[in-house]
């Protein structure tokens, strides 16, 4: 039996930021870190784009950024330039070698291919099983999700789900300075439906088509939708490069009710995918910051919740996808026509004054938000 200061359960966009975090903090100068991962993280299994102020920690290995952005939503284009924020896109295998180099530099962090297969704590430790090995550490972070939330449960569950393809074409055909984060102009009926396009050149460019909505479609259907769209900007000659699929949770599940001072849930398993965007890998950042100055001060990490107050906001945003999700389409039409970019992130961030939270709320005043409000209300204002 081995014995570890830390143990890391994953090494994905939490594990990662997490070690990347305790590695920078100095606490592991005394103190040793295991990280746990059955895969050995050599594929590019996904595309991660977020929006940060100005330079951020992985821009050495990000592929693209963009200063201007729109939306197109109900036959308007709206435009956005996104001043002192970037909209950053890092491909995975960018990410997992470049922490592993940074991993391979300190030799108080140890990374096992194993799996673990079980997780048990004690009064004293935790002690962590793997197909191979069996460990012991005082504080043990998990990128495991808890089974419970695949369980019949009273939550709302959405999925971001999407397909995209990574296509080349021949003539140039997308302006590389300008990302289009929501195009509605092709939609699947009755659902909130829009197409992503990420130009990385002239003639290359991430078109992703993407649902927020209870039901994931048939690959077909993403690929139809794909075409349509491309059609529809006049891009006839192409080449598939590579394909990329996601199905992302979108919740209100009370991922904050697993109180352990010594099992810390991490990543999406700790609900830090935001549950009204399905954006994580900033979210994964910042939180993993925050772990570290709880430890820094020598307080109680299962005391780290997310504000009530957005835990209040993202359930009656999912309780409208869910009830109306055709209505889609004119929330983010609101939403972004009547309020700056930067009030929007910084809302999305989790990072807004209460005046700023008025301001929005008030942009998307419309009768599925009315319903959803008092049906909130009816049901006690129960936030998961
Ligand atoms: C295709 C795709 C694209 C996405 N794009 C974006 C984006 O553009 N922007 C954004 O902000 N978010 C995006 N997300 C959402 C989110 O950022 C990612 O899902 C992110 O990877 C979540 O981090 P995680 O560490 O919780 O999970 P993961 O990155 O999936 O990592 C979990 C790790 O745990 C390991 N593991 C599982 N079981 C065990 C076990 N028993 N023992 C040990 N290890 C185990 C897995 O092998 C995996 O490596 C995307 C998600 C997907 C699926």
């Amino acid at each position: 039996m081995v014995t570890f200061d830390y143990i890391i359960i994953g090494a994905g966009a939490a594990g990662l930021h997490l070690s990347m975090a305790l590695k920078k903090s100095g606490l592991l100068k005394n103190r040793k870190l295991l990280i746990l991962e059955p895969s050995a993280k050599d594929r590019d299994d996904k595309t991660w784009c977020y929006w940060e102020k100005n330079s951020g920690n992985w821009d050495h290995v990000v592929t693209k950024s963009w200063r201007k952005g729109e939306i197109v939503a109900k036959d308007t284009a709206i435009n956005f330039d996104l001043k002192n924020y970037r909209y950053k896109m890092l491909r995975s295998i960018d990410f997992y070698d470049a922490c592993k180099d940074e991993i391979a530099q300190e030799k108080n962090i140890l990374w096992a291919q194993e799996k673990v297969t079980d997780c048990q704590e004690n009064q004293a430790y935790v002690c962590v099983k793997t197909n191979a090995n069996t460990y012991n550490s005082s504080l043990v972070f998990d990128s495991r999700i808890p089974s419970k939330f695949y369980d019949q449960n009273d939550s709302i569950h959405l999925h971001q789900h999407f397909k995209g393809w990574y296509i080349q074409t021949k003539k140039p055909c997308f302006d590389a300075d300008f990302f289009t984060m929501m195009d509605f102009t092709v939609k699947d009926k009755n659902t909130t439906s829009f197409t992503y396009v990420l130009p990385v050149s002239q003639t290359e460019a991430l078109v992703e088509f993407t649902y927020f909505s209870p039901d994931i479609v048939a690959d077909q259907t993403y690929e139809h939708h794909l075409k349509t769209y491309l059609k529809h900007r006049k891009i006839n000659n192409y080449n598939i490069i590579s394909e990329e699929k996601g199905v992302i949770p979108m919740s209100s599940f009370d991922f904050d009710a697993f109180p352990s001072s010594r099992i810390h849930k991490i990543g999406t398993a700790a609900g830090w995918v935001k549950a009204s965007t399905g954006y994580a890998f900033k979210n994964c950042e910042r939180k993993s910051q925050e772990i570290i100055d709880y430890l820094k001060a020598d307080k109680d990490i299962s005391k780290l919740k997310k504000p009530l107050k957005y835990k209040h906001y993202d359930k009656m945003f999912l309780d409208v996808l869910k009830t109306r999700n055709e209505f889609g389409e004119d929330l983010f039409y609101k939403m972004y026509s009547q309020n700056p970019i930067e009030r929007i992130f910084r809302f999305l961030d989790e990072e807004s004054t209460l005046t700023e939270d008025l301001k929005i709320i008030l942009s998307l005043n419309s009768s599925p938000f009315h319903h959803a409000f008092l049906r909130h209300l009816k049901r006690g204002l129960q936030t998961s």
